[in-house]
């Protein structure tokens, strides 16, 4: 794609994170660009797409790989049977001059919480200013702000300071499970990784997420008929009851861990000793080690005699923490925001995305570049519209300055 030369930008049309006019004119541009944005909001949020369905989410990475060809872009589709389809964007720009040549890795899903059908009940629509609708915030609208980030800097001249790589999974709302190798792959050689998940409170920028792991808890005793033998039973609930106590009780106010028993099942019948039953449960922590406290724990409970446990699952998503790698990425996004007359605070949360797959990596991840907005994996779930031009502004603003 060529990129006429922007003299009023700044050198070779390098945007400067002190250049207050660039990211203003760039913000103007991109308000101009607002009823295009909602276009395309409302595309990507009209193809529903909940994770596991690869049909959509065949289909949704289809439209939106059309979208990125149109900004002169090469895709690579990593087809994945069962799964759906990760797009892998080149942006094939022309970074200045004596940059290192490691891309900036642009990392967001085009998967949804929301089953097939809920479109129909919470429509896209604008209200009041806010666009609703299933996985608007989270992230059908991020993606929208990188394509018109994109096209902004194209449109206007301005040269990124490197190459550019975009991510987007069909898996991330399920846990990443199948797109993770491809993640590391393509961030082991990035400079670093600007994540396009939902805006923290007041539009903060996440900067540290807790890590997650997943255990079920499976106990196995022995069925009986409650009336005639009942001393012959094991009862697998009563066993997997204790252990449900045990394994809440491996919280850790004081650290940040928790250990949520989420799903408790077991039995068949009032008259029947249950045979089997099941926990699943899940686990935060803002420091690996405590991961690794908690599984020890979990593998050494014991259960009566007659009665089998058996415990699977390991950590999901490591715990990722704020280094001061991530100093001069937040410190780049302050003072683009700044020329937009905003104030930019960073945050840390609990929930997990894949930018704790990039930061365990040692990457340097700068989460919560997406939409403003609330109520996300919810039917209320919005983006503010007015919002969208100014975060398109801040990821132009970085991927030309970083
Ligand atoms: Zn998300």
């Amino acid at each position: 794609m060529p990129h006429p030369r922007a003299g009023a930008v700044g050198e070779q049309g390098r945007l400067t994170v002190a250049d207050g006019p660039a990211v203003a004119r760039l913000a103007a541009h991109l308000r101009e660009a607002t009823p295009a944005m909602l276009d395309d909001l409302r595309l990507l949020v009209e193809h529903e797409s909940p994770t596991g369905d690869a049909g959509r989410l065949d289909a949704l990475a289809e439209t939106t790989a059309a979208r990125w060809a149109e900004l002169g872009s090469t895709v690579r589709r990593h087809h994945r049977e069962g799964v759906g389809t990760h797009l892998e964007v080149h942006w094939p720009a022309d970074p200045r001059d004596g940059s290192d040549a490691r891309p900036a890795l642009l990392l967001g899903h085009i998967d949804t919480v929301h089953a097939v059908g809920t479109l129909a009940r919470n429509p896209f629509r604008v209200e009041a200013g806010r666009a609703y609708g299933p996985g608007s915030q989270d992230m059908k609208a991020g993606i929208v702000l990188a394509l018109h980030a994109v096209r902004a800097l194209g449109e206007l001249g301005v040269r990124p300071a490197r190459p550019l790589v975009v991510l987007l999974t069909a898996d991330e709302e399920a846990g990443s499970r199948d797109s993770r190798p491809l993640i590391e792959d393509v961030a082991a050689g990035c400079a670093h990784a600007l994540v396009l998940e939902a805006a923290g409170p007041g539009a903060s920028l996440k900067t540290a997420r807790k890590g997650i792991a997943n255990y079920t808890l499976t106990v196995t005793g022995q069925a009986a008929h409650a009336g005639q033998d009942f001393p012959r039973g094991v009862n697998a609930n009563v066993a997997l009851a204790r252990l449900a106590v045990a394994a809440h009780e491996l919280s850790d106010p004081q650290s940040g861990t928790t250990v949520n028993v989420g799903v408790v099942a077991g039995g068949t019948r009032p008259n029947v000793v249950a045979e089997r039953a099941r926990a699943e449960l899940d686990v935060r922590f803002w420091d690996d080690a405590e991961a690794r406290r908690v599984e020890r724990a979990l593998r050494g409970l014991r259960v009566a005699a007659g009665a089998h446990l058996a415990v699977d699952g390991a950590v999901n998503r490591p715990a990722f923490r704020r280094t001061p790698a991530v100093g001069p990425l937040v410190r780049a996004a302050r003072r683009v925001a700044a020329a937009l007359g905003d104030d930019l605070d960073e945050t840390s949360v609990g929930g997990g995305s894949d930018g704790n797959l990039t930061a365990a990596l040692g990457l340097p991840t700068l989460d919560g570049l997406g939409a403003v907005g609330a109520g996300l994996h919810t039917a209320d779930e919005y983006v503010e519209v007015a919002s969208l031009p100014d975060r398109a502004a801040l990821l132009a603003g970085l991927l030309a300055s970083l």
